[in-house]
């Protein structure tokens, strides 16, 4: 059962009232009925059971029950650098990207792409993205959501790939992804678009000296498989 927003911090034996698109979410989704017990988080990341005690015209009534752990973030953080495709692909990066432990996505537009972005256009897809985000981190019980940034070109992906502990940028010609020294705390992945990356942009990557190239082997992933494989690949070092 996933857990559901409350806008205020919790603490036991408190009343808190949920309003909105969350508690249409919890009656029509959920069906949920008085007695219930739903998990809350509020804005502070802590958790509690709690009990429905009214139901409204689209508002609920709880009490707040006692505090539950939720699962830890993970050790390391991952920020997944991703050139834009279409949208069924990024929602499904987004959400399976939240489940995986991704810390921050990063959208850029790349040479081959066949979908670009402005920053226009991408302000105004933020709240939805957003919301996929939310309800991936709800339904995987996960604290907190990737945040979502976006640049129009890679001299800025460059730029910012520099600060990160190690980079893996997929490309179907690469080596063997190699467990790095415990150490490292910040990985970036870099995936292309469905043209791939050109061999300009690949020669620009490659001048950095904390990237590796890495190949999930010979055969042509999706940009979202490619994306999702390496970050599982990381995550497994590091749970
Ligand atoms: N025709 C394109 C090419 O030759 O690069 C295919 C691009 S693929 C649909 C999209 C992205 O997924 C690539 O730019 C790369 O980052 C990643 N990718 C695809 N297959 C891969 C593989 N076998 N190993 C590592 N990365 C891969």
């Amino acid at each position: 059962m996933p857990y559901f927003f409350c806008a205020e911090n919790l603490s036991l034996n408190k009343f808190v009232e949920i309003g909105g698109e969350e508690a249409r979410h919890i009656l029509l989704a959920h069906r949920s009925k008085i007695g219930e017990k739903i998990k809350l988080q509020g804005p502070d990341g802590n958790r509690h059971n709690a009990e429905i005690v009214e139901i409204g015209k689209n508002k609920l009534k709880l009490k707040i029950l006692e505090q539950l752990i939720p699962p830890a973030e993970p050790k390391v953080k991952i920020t997944l650098f991703q050139a834009v495709v279409s949208e069924k692909a990024l929602d499904f990066i987004f959400q399976k990207g939240t489940e995986l432990g991704v810390t921050k996505i990063v959208l850029f537009n790349s040479a081959n792409a066949a979908t670009k972005l402005s920053s226009d256009q991408f302000k105004k897809k933020l709240d939805r993205w957003n919301k996929i985000l939310g309800e991936a981190a709800k339904q995987s019980e996960r604290v907190n959501f990737p945040g979502l940034e976006f640049v129009s070109n890679l001299d800025s992906v460059v730029s910012a790939l520099k600060s990160y502990g190690k980079v893996f940028l997929a490309d179907i010609l690469g080596g063997k992804p190699q467990a790095v020294n415990g150490l490292i705390q910040t990985y970036a992945v870099v995936v292309g678009p469905e043209g791939g990356f050109t061999k300009d942009e690949v020669r620009v990557l490659q001048t950095l000296k904390n990237l590796q190239t890495v190949s999930l082997g010979p055969t042509v992933l999706r940009a979202e498989t490619a994306a999702l494989a390496i970050v599982a690949i990381i995550r497994s070092w590091a749970i």
